[in-house]
């Protein structure tokens, strides 16, 4: 393995690379139980945080002990992305990354009063919450460095 999964500083565990990635590298994929859009619904209502979209139809449960990509944690500066293609999501790296460090991307979530999440990562731009990059009502890079009220974004472009 070019990881490990161990606590995290940032939230219960995390991804740690053990090995140099280059930008574009693909780390881990993102494996789980392919379901519709309902039923993807239904479960995130149940409180299951590891459903992940792939298109307005379908959704991967990342719920499945096999499937170490759902223990990379969000950042509001993360040194990997999300790719989605051909039914399929990878983690990629986003930058060169070293070894030690925490493996993490943003997790891309919409502003929905009740899903709001504390964001602890400790980067300076933190927005305080998981929020997508789009979302974040302050240019990114500024890192304001304040509380946000989510109530408040306007998440039209
Ligand atoms: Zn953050």
């Amino acid at each position: 393995m070019r990881f490990e999964v161990r606590t995290s500083a940032i939230s219960g565990r995390g991804v740690y690379a053990l090995d140099h990635f280059q930008p574009n590298e693909a780390i881990a994929q993102y494996i789980g139980e392919r379901v519709s859009q309902e039923e993807c619904a239904r479960r995130c209502a149940a409180g299951n945080r590891f459903l992940f979209s792939l298109d307005d139809n379908w959704a991967l449960d990342g719920a499945d002990p096999n499937n170490a990509a759902r223990y990379f944690n969000h950042s509001c500066s993360p040194n990997c992305r999300s790719h989605i293609g051909d039914g399929e999501i990878w983690i990629v790296a986003r930058r060169e990354i070293q070894p030690g460090e925490e493996l993490t991307f943003d997790y891309g979530y919409q502003m929905i009063e009740d899903t709001v999440i504390p964001c602890h990562c400790g980067a300076p731009n933190c927005y305080r919450f998981i929020v997508a990059e789009e979302l974040r009502w302050y240019p990114p890079g500024t890192g304001s460095g304040t509380t946000a009220n989510p109530q408040k974004v306007d998440p039209q472009p």
